[in-house]
């Protein structure tokens, strides 16, 4: 026998919809959801990340956003909405770059407002969903960890992110100096201020642990090593003004060759800003193998292209690189081994280079970003999906297999019952789901569609 959640304004009688994760994706859904008249849980693990997730957690003031102000608003349809949240509305405050501490405080005001006007329509549980299972009238059982059953009409996976995959020249290390995931809490406390850092990887995580490193005083050097050396753009001083164009016809290696053209006429930023509003569909226009080529040559272009620092960002990556205290290098990273002096070895081979070059460190920080493939998230959730048949990979690897309305597909490929994922779980099908600007209109969408064929009375 089943038993409701005891939540606060919830009746027993009313089936709400579940939304795994309480981040940017799973708070914007549950307003869009309420002000819609649909009943909904959150369910969250962590107390603390309610209402605005990891990225815009626990940050400091050196933390930006790299989105102007301007592009943060929550909602798609009223595109000034934070900056009247800030108090502000002039064209330069929209084109400066807010903290991400500052932007979690909007995202926190914008449940409490909603809890508190719309009381009956928003519970939040603070447990880890653990499984969903079919129970009678088409509905779903969601296990929390806290032994209740939550028995929904519909649940959607706002999970976030999967967490960096393990890389392989790290297998048999263990200790606080190695650190697999620099978003797990208190991940850097033991790196020591005047430990020498290699950072595995050169993009925007990289470039936040190096941040959160020297908030904290660091000294010592970092190097950070990725293949190609590659760190994220600076976005330009003032913001774009990008006229809309209309959706490039050519594909693959012909639309690559067309934006290098395009950007020596209006300049890079430009040209990949006038693609914003197109690359989900373009994504889409290209097939597996098409789009597996793009993964393989030409994605680490894309991401430092396309998602840039903060100006203010960029000048302190600059300074630190002239001081000489952060090296970039490009290579492959072989091994790491534990020295006898307790310290940690680094094989690794220069790019272009045959030989291997051999450095000493004090702590390893794994800076590869997001993983993609869910069967090796350790969620539990995740897990029971995929081993049950209830859910599978989508066949990039990014995230989960959705269909057109991001309802999961089964292992056999149907999608049959009522769960769905958002963020980044569903880049798969759109590829440009992972910031604010893409993931508002997806919450906006995604609530349309469960008020159309979950019954919710309409707003
Ligand atoms: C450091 C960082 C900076 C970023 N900066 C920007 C930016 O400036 N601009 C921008 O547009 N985008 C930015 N992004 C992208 C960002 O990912 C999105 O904007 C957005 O925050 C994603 O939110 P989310 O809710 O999908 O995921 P998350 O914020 O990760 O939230 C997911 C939530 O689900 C919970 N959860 C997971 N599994 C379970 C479970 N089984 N049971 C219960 N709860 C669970 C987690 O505890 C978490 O709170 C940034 C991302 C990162 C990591």
């Amino acid at each position: 026998m089943t038993k409701s959640v005891p939540h606060d304004g919830i009746r027993p009688d009313d089936r709400p919809i579940a939304v795994i994760g309480g981040g940017f994706s799973g708070t914007l859904l549950a307003i869009h959801l309420a002000r819609r008249g649909s009943r909904v849980v959150i369910v969250e693990r962590d107390p603390q990340a309610l209402g605005h997730g990891l990225a815009y957690g626990t940050c400091g003031p050196q933390h930006l956003l790299n989105v102007r102000a301007g592009n943060m608003s929550a909602f798609a349809d009223d595109p000034g909405h934070f900056l009247r949240w800030l108090g502000v509305d002039e064209a330069d405050a929209a084109n400066r770059f807010a903290t991400r501490a500052t932007y979690g405080t909007y995202l926190s005001s914008l449940l409490a407002t909603a809890r508190a006007t719309m009381p009956d329509r928003i519970a939040v549980a603070i447990a880890v969903a653990r499984d969903i299972a079919p129970a009678p009238g088409g509905t779903l059982d969601v296990q929390l960890d806290d032994g209740t059953i939550l028995n929904a009409r519909a649940v959607v996976l706002a999970q976030g992110n999967l967490p960096p995959q393990r890389h392989r020249a790290l297998d048999g290390l263990a200790g606080s100096d190695v650190v697999p995931d620099p978003w797990a809490p208190g991940a850097l406390d033991a790196v020591s201020p005047d430990a020498r850092v290699l950072l595995v990887g050169t993009g925007l995580t990289a470039v936040d642990v190096i941040q959160t490193l020297q908030a904290r005083g660091h000294k010592g050097p970092i190097m950070a090593l990725s293949r190609r050396g590659l760190m994220p753009r600076a976005h330009a001083a003032s913001g774009p003004s990008v006229t809309p164009q209309p959706m490039p016809t050519a594909r693959g290696s012909d639309l690559l060759r067309a934006i290098r053209a395009r950007a020596t006429q209006v300049g890079w930023r430009h040209a990949i800003d006038e693609l914003r509003p197109h690359t989900q569909a373009l994504w889409q226009a290209h097939d597996g193998a098409a789009q597996a080529r793009f993964l393989r040559h030409a994605r680490p272009w894309w991401d430092v292209h396309r998602h840039r620092m903060a100006p203010a960002l960029a000048t302190r990556i600059e300074s630190l690189r002239a001081r000489g205290d952060l090296t970039v290098v490009a290579g492959d990273l072989r091994r790491v081994e534990r020295a006898a002096d307790g310290t940690l070895d680094v094989d690794w081979r220069r790019r272009g280079t045959n030989g291997s070059v051999r450095t000493a460190v004090d702590a390893v920080v794994v800076c590869t970003g997001p993983g993609g493939d869910p069967s090796r998230s350790r969620d539990p959730l995740l897990q029971t999906l995929l081993g049950k048949g209830l859910a599978r990979p989508c066949p990039m690897n990014l995230g989960l297999d959705v269909d057109a309305h991001w309802t999961l597909r089964d292992a056999g490929g149907q999608a049959a019952l009522p769960i769905h994922a958002m963020g980044a779980l569903s880049k798969g099908l759109n590829w440009e789901m992972v910031a604010v600007p893409d993931i508002r209109l997806q919450a906006q969408r995604l609530a349309e569609h469960l008020c159309r064929t979950q019954g919710a009375v309409p707003a």
